[in-house]
């Protein structure tokens, strides 16, 4: 999951699909613009990213039985690299909006749930687990089967 931190407020928050989260102070703000992508804006706003797996898994450890040592109820976060493709600051996200918008469909695997595009009648996309495929532009001329082509909002 990605979430914000307000050097200002230090406030930590978690952004959500349809409508923009702010900190309190309001220096820091960002949201989801599809399943994978997320961006985030203002002066105080520092990208923070959990690895959603290893936080159920801890937590599921964490619910069996609080007292397990320190290790197994630990789970992996980290500020974000500033180069994210999947979470970046939202004048670079606008730009991604754009150039989807030049592409044909996108759709998700539904294996691994990533998100492909073919951006150009040659470009040839692979999910992020190999087992699906999207080809050909606008036209989409080749894909896998039991891709989920997404409406676009
Ligand atoms: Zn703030
Ligand atoms: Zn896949």
């Amino acid at each position: 999951m990605k979430l914000i931190f307000c050097t200002s407020c230090q406030h930590v928050f978690k952004l959500r699909r349809q409508q923009t989260q702010y900190c309190p102070c309001g220096m820091a703000w960002g949201r989801y613009h599809d399943e994978r992508l997320a961006s985030y804006g203002g002066e105080s706003a520092v990208p923070l990213i959990i690895v959603n797996s290893q936080f159920i898994k801890a937590f599921r450890a964490w619910q069996e039985d609080d007292t397990r040592p320190f290790a197994e109820l630990d789970f992996t976060g980290g500020f974000c690299p500033l180069k994210s493709e999947t979470f970046m600051h939202e004048d670079d996200a606008k730009l991604i909006e754009k150039l989807k918008q030049l592409g044909g469909p996108r759709a998700k695997c539904p294996f691994c749930g990533d998100i492909i595009q073919s951006m150009h009648r040659l470009d040839f996309r692979a999910c992020e687990c190999g087992k699906s495929f999207i080809t050909g532009g606008k036209e989409c001329s080749r894909s896998s089967e039991n891709l989920e082509f997404l409406k676009e909002d």
